[in-house]
């Protein structure tokens, strides 16, 4: 008689990477008289290489429970906006029409105003043998569930799926990209290993359902744009086109493996080339698409030069972000700064400025420098920034504040609050990067100390500026 094989979810690989990406936050146990065992999706809205689902299935057939999943929005979240809510709402439509022919229950509730009700999850976890959530360091995700967990009736478990390498494979905080990317190196292959799906065993029974007293939002009937203005959100951030979802990733990724992948090193530097880059960083923010789907993908169209330096803004800078926020609780302050970056603050931080602009101009585009006003206004327009004049965006605010400290508020308001891929561990990356983490001290020069320089006049001799700013005109 031949041996059933075990189903790929039961295998040393997948326990392996659940070691190293799941942490218990509370010290409840497991409640066997539990109805369910509940996902909470909370940054990783997607089915597919979800860590937490998984998880959470293999729980649920452990306990021989139903798996719930829910998703919510709620209008408190920080810079909530037209723009974000669609994207999330958009994709909630997507998941929905999936779930069925995947075999999951899903379910989302949107919390439309402030005093609407904020206790669902309190009440889904009321009934859970145990809830699985989603580790995410950053957009307030971490506060609420640490929140959460210290009052949740039933154990809470989180589960990293940002990373292609499990997040605790990195032990403590990395200093830079050539101290993490070794350490890569030597797990990406095996983490890129394709893990074989499946729903839990039990389906949710109806009556369930039914019980649940929460206002599930009806998914076949939505109307996005309705919906998002009749939320207590801010409304002076508008929708931009972006085609939100698992299918709108993947058409994304392959007509940039078509279309770009072959010149990526070179193309990726000229920000009028709006097809240069792969633009999949607010796919991957909202964890609609696996950053392991997308480097598999990648590697299998060829271009092995292309595809290495790729990979290693995919995996060594966005994974050496997560770290960063995951290890050091001051990722959004100067604190989170080296030694040496503080010592040269001290030293310039009375240096006379060549313009010192407030928040409110700079939001407005209204600076002395029409390339860095077309990069503001390319983010408020279009919800994206081109990296390389994110770059200079972010080292010229640095000298145009009186203090380093305005100038990074600064800087995390205003990606956070018109780009898509905002409020993500690279948001903080990238712009503490400006401020000279992860780098090296270079020449000493005013206002920037030993902080890598970059100048804006020295930017238009490498690529075409004046096209750009015609892109983006007042
Ligand atoms: C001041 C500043 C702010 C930034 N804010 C954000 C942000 O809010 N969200 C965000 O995702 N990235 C941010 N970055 C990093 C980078 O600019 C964007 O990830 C990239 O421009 C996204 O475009 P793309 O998807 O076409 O990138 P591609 O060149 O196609 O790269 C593929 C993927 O790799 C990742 N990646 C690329 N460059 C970096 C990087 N330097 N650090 C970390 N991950 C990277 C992204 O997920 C990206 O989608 C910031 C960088 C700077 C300097």
């Amino acid at each position: 008689m031949s041996q059933a094989r075990p189903h790929p979810l039961e295998s040393d690989f997948v326990r392996d990477q659940l070691a190293l990406r799941a942490v218990t936050l509370n010290e409840v146990r497991t409640q066997p008289e539990g109805e369910y065992v509940l996902y909470w999706m909370q940054s990783t809205h997607r089915f597919e290489e979800n860590w937490a689902l998984r998880q959470a299935v293999l729980h649920a057939d452990r306990l021989n429970k139903p798996l719930l999943i829910h998703q919510g929005l709620d209008p408190t979240y920080e810079h909530a906006s037209d723009r974000i809510h669609t994207v999330i709402l958009e994709n909630a439509r997507a998941l929905h029409a999936r779930a069925a022919a995947l075999g999951l229950s899903y379910q989302f509730v949107l919390r439309r105003r402030r005093d609407d009700d904020r206790r669902v999850v309190d009440r889904l976890a009321a009934r859970a043998a145990l809830v699985v959530t989603d580790r995410f360091p950053t957009a307030g995700i971490a506060e609420r569930t640490a929140r959460f967990a210290e009052r949740a009736p039933c154990r809470v478990d989180a589960v990293e799926s940002h990373g292609i390498v499990p997040s605790g494979a990195f032990v403590k905080e990395e200093y830079a990209a050539r101290t993490i990317r070794p350490k890569i190196a030597k797990l990406l292959d095996l983490a890129l290993e394709p893990v074989e799906d499946r729903p839990a065993a039990r389906a949710l029974p109806d009556a369930i359902w039914r019980s649940l007293e929460v206002d599930r939002l009806d998914l076949d009937r939505l109307d996005v744009a309705a919906e998002v203005a009749r939320c207590e959100i801010d409304h002076t951030v508008p929708p931009v086109p972006f085609a939100s979802g698992l299918d709108g990733a993947r058409a994304r990724l392959h007509a940039f493996c078509d279309d770009a992948l072959a010149d990526y090193a070179e193309r990726r530097n000229e920000p009028s080339d709006t097809a240069g880059s792969s633009r999949l960083s607010p796919y991957l923010h909202f964890g609609q698409i696996s950053a392991a789907e997308v480097l598999r993908t990648v590697r299998a169209a060829g271009y092995a030069e292309s595809a290495a330096k790729f990979q290693d803004e995919l995996v060594t800078w966005r994974e050496l972000a997560l770290n960063f926020c995951l290890r050091n609780p001051e990722f959004g302050k100067l604190k989170g700064l080296p030694d040496w970056v503080h010592r040269t603050m001290a030293a310039h931080t009375d240096d006379p400025r060549e313009a010192i602009y407030s928040l409110e101009q700079l939001e407005r585009a209204e600076t002395h420098d029409e390339l860095w006003n077309a990069a503001q206004r390319e983010m408020v327009r279009t919800g994206h920034m081109h990296n390389v004049v994110r770059m200079l965006w972010g080292k010229s605010t640095l000298l145009w504040t009186a203090r380093y400290k305005h100038a990074l508020e600064h800087l995390i308001h205003l990606n956070n609050k018109w780009a898509l891929d905002g409020r993500d561990p690279s948001s903080y990356g990238g712009i503490q990067w400006c401020f000279g983490k992860f780098d090296r001290p270079w020449f000493d020069k005013p206002v920037f100390g030993v902080i890598r320089p970059m100048s804006l006049a020295r930017a238009r001799e490498k690529f075409d500026a004046e096209a750009y700013i015609r892109m983006f005109p007042r």
